[in-house]
């Protein structure tokens, strides 16, 4: 069903909490636990007046297996382009196959398309069987679930998983064709950005559409696809907005230093009278390393006030160059917990490069500034 993460997993590690190894065309299929939860849920609930439990458990499978080839759809056709899928894990609102790299535009096009199709090819066996058979009965009838319109019911899910997932809500799959298409015409940066843009629209609509039907499983679907695509559209944004800057360009330059002699009541004292929340710690002209906020307070409580910053510090901190492509930092920088020093080729300290700044940078270069220089250096 819907997003497949576009995020490539350089570790390969498996999704937590995730349990269950099934394989299909050699890819390890995953169930959440929350998956067997709702499973449980499903059956217990579903069995009702005119439908046998064991139709109802037909029913539940039957539409699982539909979402598990929807996604075998993506990874054929992924492989097709020799990108091999991790894994696929079954969560409730839908599956994920998770390849290995990014796909091209024009790969993602047709890896994208895979998935709805395979349900739109289900939808049409059942309902040209049964157009032979009994015919397919009024929609509205199917509301009511009996032993006898099983196969109908199963199509008509499998037509609206086919429908739900081109809707062109960024990351689900009719989002990754629009940004496909727009990346034939622009950069994949700002065709991720301006189909994320159209995902956090849909997701809104479909949470409010949720909300009035009271549905909760589309208002579930709903978050999950505005979370989605808020973050895939914020990191695009950052890697369009920064492409082509050295870590120079957005680094604090003016900022104060501590030394490795000085005491935790000095670092306090400094937190308190700068705008500045994270300290590197000199030894004479070289750093050695860095005191954030919450290490100052955290060794502030158990080593009180007197104690020094060197005890305090993080000497594994992440060290930047000057010259380092800021697009190629915004990673290390999440990583590292929003904040690197920047040190030069002769080992000076000359800079500090914090998450929040680099925002900063990014909203003056989206305002227009073409050369936000923040500093004269
Ligand atoms: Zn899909």
């Amino acid at each position: 069903m819907p997003p497949n993460s576009s995020q490539p997993n350089p570790n390969n590690k498996p999704i937590a909490g995730s349990l269950g190894t099934l394989k299909i065309f050699g890819v390890p299929v995953r169930f959440h636990f929350t998956f067997i939860l709702l499973l449980v849920f499903l059956l217990f609930i579903g069995v009702g007046e005119k439908q046998s439990g064991a139709f109802t458990a037909l029913y539940v499978v039957a539409l699982f297996a539909s979402v598990l080839l929807h996604e075998v759809g993506h990874t054929l056709v992924a492989r097709h382009y020799g990108i091999r899928t991790i894994e696929i894990v079954m969560f409730p609102i839908g599956g994920v196959s998770r390849p290995e790299r990014e796909p091209k535009p024009r790969e993602e096009l047709w890896i994208a398309l895979a998935g709805p199709m395979v349900n739109f090819l289900i939808a049409a066996v059942l309902i040209g069987w049964l157009s032979t058979r009994q015919g397919f009965v009024n929609v509205m009838d199917l509301r009511n679930p009996t032993d006898a319109n099983l196969l109908q019911r199963i199509a008509f899910g499998n037509l609206l998983l086919w429908l739900f997932n081109l809707l062109p809500a960024y990351p689900m799959d009719g989002g990754r064709i629009l940004r496909s298409l727009l990346a034939l015409k622009r950069p994949i940066d700002d065709a991720t950005r301006i189909a994320a843009g159209a995902g956090q629209m849909f997701a809104i609509l479909m949470g409010l559409a949720g909300l009035l039907w009271g549905n909760f499983m589309l208002m579930f679907v709903a978050l999950f696809v505005y979370l989605g695509a808020l973050q895939e559209g914020a990191t695009a944004k950052g890697r369009l907005f920064t492409s082509g800057f050295p870590v120079s360009a957005a680094a604090i330059t003016d900022f104060r230093s501590l030394h490795h002699g000085d005491s935790l009541r000095d670092a306090g004292q400094l937190l308190l009278t700068t705008t500045q929340h994270d300290f590197p710690v000199m030894l004479g002209d070289s750093v050695i390393g860095l005191l954030t906020r919450s290490g100052l307070v955290r060794a502030l409580m158990t080593h009180g006030a007197d104690s020094y910053v060197a005890g305090a510090m993080d000497r594994e901190f992440l060290r930047l160059t000057p010259e380092t492509p800021l697009s190629d930092a915004l990673p290390k920088l999440a990583a590292a917990g929003a904040v690197a020093l920047v040190i030069d080729k002769d080992d000076r300290l000359v800079g500090i490069l914090t998450a929040e700044h680099v925002s900063e940078f990014i909203l003056l270069r989206q305002a227009g500034l073409a050369q936000p220089t923040l500093h004269a250096a």
